[in-house]
């Protein structure tokens, strides 16, 4: 999307910088001058990656963001954007979520590591923009799918497992599909390509049409469809597209997580903004391209 902006982009693959060494993210920031930064960079995965990896998803995440926003504001970029997660919202809170919810209520627990490194790099923003007067704007994603996701068996998020384990059960002709916890939690998802419009979007807006969409003194804004469906609806379409006829099995030794966390979208839509694709036929685009 950028590059059709004729943008000069400028990335760095992992081999080439590990933006969880501060020095050399410094070092990197201050040659290369952007005029912004879009940090979503992260340690992610799925629910079972996250309640395995405790260590590794709050350490590398605070290292990350730290390394990247203190260097972006030592190097003078004046606009930069974060990417969080919807995780950072309480466990219980109300339904749909809105952005006031944030702190008000304890985490779920399978992701509370990730959540604390997400909700640091969101008021890490908010600091700088407090202290310094930067325009460090946070976007916080419901769950996404897409081409070029990661579709490891146990530590993908939901979607690209499913669509990997109903695939293969489709082409073995298996008579049954495991599926983790009870199927009753919901869940919301995104498109990347929507994900990717709407980071734009939010980053394009002018100063003061953020800060009055989001509200005084927050930087931070939810991005999502506002619908939710649950597991076990989210395991019939994944069978129906992957063209899968057998059955379906809960495994109850497999966490559940969070009960829903459909977000309230209304801050996004009043500022312009709302998601193009259907999970339907998102899916079966995404099922294509993993064919291919
Ligand atoms: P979360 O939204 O942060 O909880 O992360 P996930 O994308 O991993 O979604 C987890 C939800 O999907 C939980 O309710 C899981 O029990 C359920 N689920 C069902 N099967 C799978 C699977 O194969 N992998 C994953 N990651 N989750 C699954």
């Amino acid at each position: 999307l950028l590059q059709a902006k004729d943008c000069d982009v400028v990335t760095r693959g992992r081999d080439q910088l590990d933006l969880r060494d501060a020095a050399a993210v410094y070092d990197f920031m201050k040659t290369e001058r952007p005029d912004r930064v879009v940090l979503a960079a992260a340690k992610v995965g799925g629910i079972h990656a996250n309640n395995s990896q405790p260590f590794a998803f709050l350490h590398d995440n605070l290292m990350i963001q730290s390394s990247v926003i203190n260097a972006a504001h030592r190097a003078g970029v004046e606009q930069l954007l974060f990417l969080g997660s919807s995780c950072i919202y309480p466990k219980l809170c109300e339904q749909p979520i809105r952005e006031e919810a944030l702190l008000t209520g304890p985490l779920e627990p399978t992701n509370e590591p990730y959540a604390i490194a997400k909700i640091a790099g969101l008021k890490l923003c908010e600091s700088a923009n407090r202290q310094f007067g930067t325009d460090y704007r946070c976007i916080m994603p419901t769950n996404l799918y897409g081409p070029g996701d990661n579709f490891h068996p146990m530590d993908s998020h939901v979607l690209p497992a499913l669509m990997l384990r109903f695939h293969e059960a489709a082409q073995n002709g298996a008579e049954k599909v495991l599926v983790w916890g009870s199927g009753t939690p919901r869940r919301e998802f995104l498109h990347v390509d929507d994900a990717a419009a709407a980071a734009l979007f939010v980053l394009d807006l002018d100063k003061t049409e953020f800060q009055e969409g989001v509200g005084e003194g927050r930087c931070h804004i939810k991005v999502g469809t506002g619908t939710d469906v649950t597991i076990r609806e989210l395991a019939e379409l994944l069978a129906d597209v992957t063209g899968y006829a057998g059955g379906l099995e809960f495994d109850p030794t497999m966490p559940d997580g969070t009960p829903r966390k459909v977000l309230d979208v209304s801050r996004m839509s009043k500022l312009g903004w709302s998601a193009k694709a259907g999970l339907k036929e998102g899916v079966r685009e995404t099922y294509d391209w993993f064919r291919r």
